[in-house]
């Protein structure tokens, strides 16, 4: 049974919708605050997270950065709820990497079908090895590459550069090391060779194209700029 855990201070709506996933089959658990919301989210790793955004405590964004940084629930879905429809905020939640977003009043129709369809998109078959980086997934066993959950095309070598900074996120890494590690050249001289791919790399990552960081003289680092 799918455990969802329920961040949301208006204990109407909360218990509204625990009801109606209850009776769908899931089993739920309930916080009223940010603050108590992030512990118990760590604790008890849910198969999802309802985060509503306007909290006492601490806020729905802040509360949401905490739990993509956390590996524990790096890759656990979110769908973002709020009372705000303006599209400004739809498009900030999505950016933060949520999984979707809901706009209340909701019906409990839809908020079900939404929860099925997330939870279907983030099922995944075991022993596949994953790694997360904010919106980045690399499944390591098939080298298929995710931004926000949606498949991005990466050639293997890009695939094997970006999970290596990815891995190593925050720190440059020299690029004389990069081309002798990952494109297994012993010297720099096709040094344009790297340049060249980190362009086409960052076309790729569309908005998120300055995660991917030139460190001048030195080499390259991958920075979360939504930290
Ligand atoms: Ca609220």
């Amino acid at each position: 049974m799918k455990r969802i855990l329920i961040v949301e201070d208006e204990r109407d709506i909360a218990d509204l919708i625990g009801f109606n996933l209850e009776r769908a089959g899931f089993e739920t658990i309930k916080s009223y605050d940010g603050v108590e919301g992030t512990k118990v989210a760590l604790r008890e790793r849910p198969d999802l997270i309802l985060l509503d955004l306007m909290l006492p405590g601490r806020d729905g964004y802040s509360v949401f950065r905490e739990l993509r940084r956390d590996p524990r629930t790096a890759s656990t879905p979110v769908i973002i709820l709020t009372a705000k429809a303006q599209t400004s905020d739809r498009i900030q939640g999505l950016e933060a990497g949520a999984d979707d977003y809901l706009t209340k009043p909701f019906s409990p129709k839809e908020l079900i079908l939404r929860v099925q369809a997330v939870l279907k998109r983030s099922d995944r078959p075991p022993g596949v090895v994953e790694f997360t980086y904010g919106p980045f997934r690399f499944d390591k066993n098939s080298m298929k590459f995710y931004l926000d959950n949606e498949p991005v095309e990466l050639t293997s070598i890009e695939f094997k550069f970006l999970l290596f900074l990815c891995e190593r996120a925050g720190k440059t890494q020299d690029r004389n090391e990069l081309l002798c590690i990952i494109w297994g050249y012993s010297d720099a001289t096709q040094s344009r060779t790297l340049d060249t791919h980190v362009k086409r790399l960052r076309q790729k990552l569309g908005l998120r194209e300055s995660w991917l960081e030139t460190v001048r003289g030195i080499g390259y680092r991958v920075v979360n700029h939504e930290a």
